[in-house]
């Protein structure tokens, strides 16, 4: 059985799999709020976040999570 106008299987691309650098909010050890404009937050290449109490005193500015430097975020300046 045909349909004059059957909707199409239409095939959207998933591939995007574009993670974008998303901005965590908090310390991932102490829970210790980070906004985006905080300036004592630091991250590793794979986005662990970490106050600098953590990261520096903890940590030795190395990632518990997954062995990598920690440096510091660039501070995401709210606008207006
Ligand atoms: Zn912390
Ligand atoms: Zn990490």
């Amino acid at each position: 059985m045909q349909y004059g106008n059957a909707p199409g299987t239409q095939t959207f691309c998933f591939g995007y799999t574009g993670a974008m650098l998303e901005m965590k909010p908090n310390c991932e050890n102490c829970l210790q709020a980070l906004p985006p404009d905080a300036t004592n937050a630091l991250i590793c290449s794979y986005e662990c976040t970490f106050c600098h109490d953590c990261a520096a005193g903890k940590f030795e500015l190395v990632c518990p999570n997954c062995g990598g430097e920690l440096v510091p975020r660039p501070v995401r300046r709210v606008k207006g």
